[in-house]
């Protein structure tokens, strides 16, 4: 009997939903399989996401029983669905086979339906308004456990079709840097998922490594950071990874990603009321965003029960909005959404006990 492949990271056998069409078919070619068997795999996992050997059913049956010995197909099982009353958002607590969970949220606007994707599970930067920040780093997902997010979530809206990825669920991608990439090379690609890369966002804290890295890997990523001050001490306080990269290493970095990619990049802005939301702030935030092919998203800041932080009124808001246009190409204020059922942005978090 042969050995079963073992996957290093989780010491189990390999879960072929993590896997690339290259590599699938290099190990069907070591179990004695003809190249166009890949093909035929690959339209199974990711095409028509099937959860079982059993159901390739062109597939002969020896080679179904290999690989259901010497492979996994990852399920997350949907264990809570919950419904925003107000804009149709949605937000699933999908738990894996190892008993830990993610929660990831399906977005309505504009004809598109996005799917909001977790790369980790708690996130180690701690930022001050994020809950998943407050439950702490517990691991991160691997290639196939976040493909699986966007396959469970596919089949939970059925028939309707998920557009557009958005990578600013819990965990900052670009901590988890190897398995986000695959993942998204996995979604993009036409024997994958064929999520134009596009319609895909990956939102990071300002991780200027990973930055970097992104903006050489020829992929048309759209890239958000959540920038959410233009003055360097502030931002340390908001967002303690800024101690580690200054505002103005970031915005070196952003530059060099517009210019080598051609894409523009989004600097989110979290409204904290009387933190970042004077007219100051506005200008100064104005000053850095002309230096860059950019556009301003600001999102107020949703409350929760353990909240630090307030959202501004609305003339608050409105005022700040009126003084960036003035000075700044393009700015939208975002509305916040599935708030009532705390699917917003900051909002993601698990139980600690479900989260191991
Ligand atoms: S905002 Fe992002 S980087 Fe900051 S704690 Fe939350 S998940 Fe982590």
């Amino acid at each position: 009997m042969t050995k079963p492949a073992k996957d290093a990271r989780r010491d189990g056998p390999i879960d072929l939903r993590g896997l690339t069409l290259d590599e699938i078919e290099k190990v069907l070619a070591k179990l004695g399989e003809p190249r166009y068997r890949a093909d035929q795999v690959a339209a199974w996992v990711f095409q028509r996401g099937v959860r079982t050997f059993d159901e390739m059913t062109d597939l002969p049956l020896t080679l179904r029983e290999k690989l259901a010995g010497d492979f996994k197909l990852a399920g997350a099982e949907v264990v809570r669905r919950e419904s925003s009353a107000i804009d149709g958002t949605e937000k699933f607590l999908l738990e894996y086979g190892d008993g830990s969970a993610v929660e990831a949220v399906i977005l309505r606007d504009s004809g598109r339906t996005t799917g909001c994707i977790s790369t980790q599970i708690g996130c180690r930067f701690g930022c001050s308004f994020c809950a998943t920040g407050a439950m702490g780093f517990v691991r991160n997902l691997t290639a196939g456990e976040i493909v699986e997010q966007i396959l469970a979530l596919r089949r939970s809206v059925d028939p309707e079709r998920v557009s557009n990825l958005v990578f600013m669920g819990m965990g900052e991608p670009l901590d988890n840097y190897d398995e986000t990439l695959k993942a998204i090379r996995i979604a993009n690609a036409p024997w994958g998922l064929g999520i134009g890369a596009r319609k895909m966002t990956v939102s990071t804290a300002g991780i200027v490594p990973g930055i970097r890295r992104l903006a050489q890997e020829d992929l048309q990523l759209n890239l958000a950071v959540s920038l959410n001050s233009p003055k360097q001490r502030l931002r340390s306080q908001i967002m303690p990874i800024a101690e580690r990269y200054s505002l103005n290493e970031l915005m070196d970095a952003l530059g060099d990603y517009a210019r080598t990619t051609g894409r523009h990049v989004t600097l989110e802005y979290l409204l904290l009321k009387d933190i970042n939301d004077s007219p100051e702030m506005a200008g100064m935030l104005a000053d850095l965003a002309r230096k860059l092919p950019c556009k301003v998203n600001l999102i107020c800041y949703n409350e929760t029960e353990k909240s630090a932080y307030a959202p501004p009124s609305d003339k608050t808001v409105e005022r700040f909005l009126a003084l960036l246009r003035t000075r700044c190409p393009t700015v939208v204020r975002r509305v916040s959404r599935g708030s009532d059922i705390a699917a917003g942005c900051g909002q993601l978090a698990v139980p600690k006990k479900r989260s191991r």
